[in-house]
């Protein structure tokens, strides 16, 4: 997968993404993270790239022009049509489905926001997705994106050692992982439950999926709605 990230701060990349098992994917080539920097497409002598919003209020939005300019650039390196995000408050939330619909794409545009945000004929004229990390504001799309693409390319098949890693994680099927344990066996008191250690395979699994479910129905009953309505229509 490769993504090109259109930011202001093009030296914050990629970051926290070179470190651990992305950052062994990122050496490895099996993604990349591709800065532009918004800056660069600014037309006039101060290079501005803002300027205030129509009507009034607090902060400055980002110029559709020099945003159009940064795009344009962005889509003439990539052969296939990329899938592009904004980054934004007002976007439908990310979330496992959603991450697997982008890991889908070879290419992908992330544009993070600034400041007030950007000017939203940008987003009408483009058709662009907006998605958010959540219900709060981020002062920047940056970090935004690094948890986009973290969780995005974890799902690529090869990036993880272990090709069951996958496979039991939180999410994955509508459920959320069984409760994990290591060494010591007894832990202030708390013991690890009984059947994780007679090597029993087939009961291990059948602990782990009736754990899961047991978890998810009590920690997120909105999640374990849509696993029972999953599980129906699998019927
Ligand atoms: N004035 C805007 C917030 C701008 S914050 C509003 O009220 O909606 C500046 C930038 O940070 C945004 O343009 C966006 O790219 C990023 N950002 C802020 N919160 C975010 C969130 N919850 N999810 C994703 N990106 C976010």
């Amino acid at each position: 997968m490769n993504f090109k990230i259109l930011t202001l701060f093009p030296e914050l990349f990629p970051g926290p993404l070179n470190h651990s098992i992305i950052g062994a994917a990122l050496r490895k080539k099996i993604f990349s993270v591709d800065p532009v920097n918004i800056r660069d497409f600014a037309t006039n002598k101060a290079k501005s790239v803002d300027s205030s919003p129509y009507g009034g209020g607090a902060g400055m939005i980002l110029k559709p022009d020099v945003l159009q300019k940064a795009y344009d650039f962005c889509l003439k390196r990539f052969d296939k049509k990329p899938k592009t995000i904004y980054l934004s408050p007002s976007g439908c939330k990310l979330n496992h489905d959603k991450l697997l619909e982008i890991n889908k794409y070879e290419n992908v545009v992330i544009i993070c926001g600034k400041y007030e945000g950007i000017d939203s004929r940008f987003i009408t004229h483009n058709k662009i997705e907006e998605v958010s990390l959540g219900d709060y504001v981020l002062s920047g799309g940056e970090i935004a994106s690094f948890i986009l693409i973290d969780a995005c390319v974890r799902l690529i098949p090869e990036v993880l050692g272990n090709k069951n890693s996958l496979v039991s994680e939180s999410f994955q099927n509508h459920l959320l992982e069984y409760p994990q344990f290591t060494k010591p066996r007894v832990w202030q008191n708390l013991e690890v439950p009984e059947i994780l250690l007679n090597g029993n395979h087939e009961k291990v699994s059948e602990w782990k999926l009736k754990t899961s479910i047991e978890v998810t129905k009590r920690k997120r009953p909105d999640l374990f709605k849509i696993y029972k309505k999953k599980l129906k229509e699998r019927k």
